[in-house]
């Protein structure tokens, strides 16, 4: 597999090289050269889960690793199920909140573990990384026990959820959380110092395992293939997808998935009031104001870092941006959709509701409407039984979790104090 820099075509890289660095020069995001395409979409979606995406993965991969290593590596990532459910005529939720920290964030978290894994030189790695709540507790459960990776979370203290802390404080063993006495920019601040820092780049072997990488983005186009083969062939043949957004990476491996043959009619992306992309098309500037925080905080973004992606790949397959549909829907609403989705017998967080909602008010006559349900509704508990007056049960992993003792060190807001964490670990 050859990538380029969209920034900077002419830095070219090999799919472990993008694994290994996750972004390239100036910032810029790494964009396959050749995509596949799959002439019999059917023979492909009547394989079984495992056996189809190692068929996807592999020919996107190419010859960089042998297809029983990457079936390998599918077999130990992908453990859980992506089912659909009907919700009602022509609309159905796609759940993909079924592995161990019960966000779609699995699926990308732990192939990229698997890839890294694979691509590896056999030096250590340090995986340093900043989270507000999901793609820490994936990264921290899909890199846990992993031989020569320690990895190290920071977070700011007191602004996560309780329960989002103990699913990812609670590990011990080669995943190290810290809580900074700061807010979650003060976080990200310190991982970028930390990635400046030449020389302890160099000694502990750090990398990010963000949503930049392109590893998780290939892991994620294959529950959309996944959704497809559980419709029957009229239904998506007039497929419709809403995808809940943030940074934009759910959203780009759609259309990935749309590039490399799965018969997607449109894509809506939607989001909350955060809507800086839902305004980019309807106006054409881009125009991002300051991030304001929502009940559905995983897509509290305002410069998605996935959008160039979805440009690129739109410039090169001659897909208009207009094709597009497009929404952002605010608290209220997004809150009157868990209910409305409540009575239809079917329980919803925001992110999912949002959605949902987008694609209800854009689906037109014989078409078949699919939206992604990103997290298990008990992961955003407080503000699901704030909404619905209820006190919803906390599935087997996170019930594990919370009643085990937090392992966090906590640290002031300091990048000489990080510095030592970060040796100390290595070692
Ligand atoms: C991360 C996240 C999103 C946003 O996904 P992007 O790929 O960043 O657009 C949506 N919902 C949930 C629950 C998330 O954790």
């Amino acid at each position: 597999m050859k990538l380029y820099n969209i920034k900077e075509n002419d830095e070219q890289v090999s799919f472990g090289q993008a694994v290994r660095q996750g972004l390239g020069r100036n910032q810029g995001l790494f964009f396959p050269q050749q995509l596949p395409t799959f002439d019999d979409i059917d023979a492909l979606l009547g394989e079984d889960f495992v056996t189809r995406s190692t068929k996807i993965l592999s020919a996107l991969i190419g010859d960089e690793l042998p297809p029983e290593q990457v079936n390998a590596m599918v077999d130990a990532a992908f453990q859980f199920p992506a089912p659909i459910k009907s919700i009602k005529e022509g609309i159905y939720a796609l759940e993909l909140f079924h592995g161990p920290t019960l966000a779609f964030k699995d699926f990308g978290g732990r192939f990229m573990a698997q890839s890294l894994t694979a691509v590896s030189d056999g030096g250590k790695i340090t995986i340093l990384t900043a989270t507000s709540g999901d793609t820490g507790a994936a990264v921290a459960h899909a890199f846990y026990g992993m031989q020569d990776i320690n990895v190290v979370i920071l977070y700011p203290q007191g602004k996560i959820s309780p329960l989002q802390e103990k699913l990812f404080c609670t590990l011990g063993n080669n995943i190290h959380t810290v809580a900074i006495d700061g807010d979650f920019d003060a976080c990200q601040a310190l991982v970028k110092q930390a990635f400046d820092d030449a020389e302890l780049r160099k000694e502990i072997g750090l990398n990010s395992a963000n949503s930049i990488n392109i590893s998780r983005l290939m892991a994620q186009i294959c529950y959309y293939f996944e959704a497809a083969a559980q419709l029957s062939k009229s239904q998506r043949e007039n497929l419709v997808i809403s995808v809940p957004s943030g940074n934009f990476g759910n959203l780009t491996a759609g259309l990935l998935a749309k590039a490399l043959g799965l018969p997607i009619k449109r894509f809506i992306a939607a989001t909350n009031a955060n809507d800086t992309v839902p305004r980019y098309l309807e106006t054409g500037q881009w125009d991002p104001k300051p991030t304001v925080a929502t009940t559905s905080n995983a897509m509290d973004v305002s410069q998605p870092n996935n959008w160039p992606r979805i440009e690129e790949l739109c410039r090169v397959k001659k897909w208009g941006l207009e094709t597009l549909g497009k929404g952002a829907v605010t608290d209220a609403q997004s809150a009157e959709s868990v209910k409305d989705l409540h009575q239809q017998g079917y329980l919803c967080e925001p992110h999912g509701a949002i959605a949902y909602r987008v694609l209800d008010e854009q689906l037109q006559a014989g078409e078949t409407g699919l939206f992604l349900c990103t997290a298990h509704p008990a992961k955003f508990k407080e503000v699901v039984d704030e909404i619905l007056e209820s006190d919803i049960e906390l599935p087997a992993p996170l019930a594990k979790h919370a009643v085990m003792d937090l392992l966090s060190e906590q640290l002031a807001n300091d990048f000489d104090a990080l510095k030592q964490v970060l040796l100390r670990v290595q070692k």
